[in-house]
């Protein structure tokens, strides 16, 4: 019975960690979750090819790493945002 009970608590815990580790607060504003990813256009530093990166709106300041989806070269997106909107997004060739 114990066993069970740290068990059940253990998951509940994961699934809590799970959703802050993708931007997601604990509370009345999970189900609204969905509606923190919004595209944006960007173009690579590299090829200059633009194309689409949703970017998780719920974080106001980010920076990160991605891959160009046409010469898959790596580049730096820092990104500005308040819930729902992209104030700001700067795209750097490393
Ligand atoms: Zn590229």
């Amino acid at each position: 019975m114990e066993a069970r009970s740290i068990r059940l608590l253990t998951s509940a815990a994961t699934i809590l960690y799970e959703m802050a580790s993708r931007g997601c607060g604990i509370g009345p504003d999970t189900l609204q979750c969905a509606g923190m990813q919004v595209s944006e256009s960007i173009q690579c530093p590299f090829c200059g090819q633009g194309f689409e990166l949703v970017i998780d709106t719920s974080v106001p300041t980010q920076q990160f790493t991605t891959d160009c989806e046409i010469c898959c070269r790596p580049f730096e997106v820092v990104a500005e945002c308040k819930p729902g909107e992209i104030l700001s997004l700067d795209v750097r060739g490393s």
